[in-house]
């Protein structure tokens, strides 16, 4: 791919978009469902929306709309990012592993973001990411975003943004996990998830949810009851539908609200420059 010269402001990234030796990237194994152009949904990613059309059309191809298999390893912790990924309709963990094996889920992307941050920082990614929930996702070589972050004051202001929103949640699960009741913490979980699924039915295990809260099963299960009972979920066979949102939301702790304004306040849509 033909690299241009870029702006000083964008130094940090310059020597990983012009690195000579970084070899194009063989495309992994996913199902192509929507080709580069115009026909790739960026509307349906929030981060992507944010963004203008004219934006989108300086953007160099390829990008691909591709699904996503559950259990798929995106990348894996120490890798060099190849592709970024903006799920649309898939969830993807991002979790960290100790050196016994032990592993921890940090956070969770969906339709809000994009799995590739690590570009900001040098490429090298300290998470793994893999897909918690199959579905769709716009694909981009992590040259092609590099270039755009490079180049493009607000697709650079926007990552920043979004890095920052991330961190934010970051910080508040941690500060949640310690604090709050798991009755609270399940509560902050459904709705964040509810967000990130535009509503619809969740596919979350009881051991997805333990993992996610670092609890064991037994004690998300009693939770999951009492919250089914109130009938504010329904959940059954791995799906949660949410059938009392502003009931959950008055069991949550404040983590829920003070993450989703980080979200809403940090991706507000960009101007064109
Ligand atoms: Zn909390």
């Amino acid at each position: 791919m033909k690299v241009n010269p870029l702006p000083s402001s964008g130094a940090p990234l310059a020597a990983a978009v012009a690195r000579p030796w970084l070899p194009s990237p063989a495309a992994p194994a996913h199902a192509v469902l929507q080709g580069a152009g115009h026909a790739v949904p960026w509307r349906q990613n929030h981060l992507l929306a944010a963004l203008s059309d004219a934006h989108h059309l300086r953007w160099p191809a390829p990008t691909e709309c591709v699904h996503l298999r559950q259990g798929q390893t995106l990348h894996e912790a120490g890798e060099m990012l190849q592709w970024v990924y903006f799920p649309v309709t898939a969830l993807v963990s991002l979790s960290m592993q100790d050196r016994t094996g032990e592993a921890i889920d940090i956070a969770a992307v969906g339709r809000e973001g994009v799995v590739g941050l690590p570009l900001l920082d040098g490429n090298y990614t300290r998470s793994r990411a893999a897909v918690q929930l199959a579905g769709s996702a716009i694909r981009m070589p992590a040259l092609t975003l590099a270039e755009g972050f490079a180049r493009e004051p607000a697709v650079r202001e926007l990552l920043l943004a979004y890095s920052q929103a991330l961190v934010a949640q970051v910080m508040q699960t941690a500060l949640c996990s310690r604090h709050h009741a798991l009755e609270q913490q399940l509560c902050r979980l459904i709705l964040l998830r509810a967000d990130q699924q535009d509503g619809a039915a969740l596919s979350m295990t009881q051991e997805t949810m333990a993992t996610m809260l670092g609890v064991r099963r037994e004690s998300v299960t009693l939770a999951a009851a009492r919250l089914q009972q109130a009938g504010l979920i329904r959940y059954a066979r791995g799906q949660i539908e949410v059938l009392g949102r502003q009931g959950l939301q008055a069991r949550a702790c404040d983590c829920y609200g003070v993450i989703r304004r980080e979200f809403d306040r940090l991706l507000r849509p960009r101007p064109v420059a």
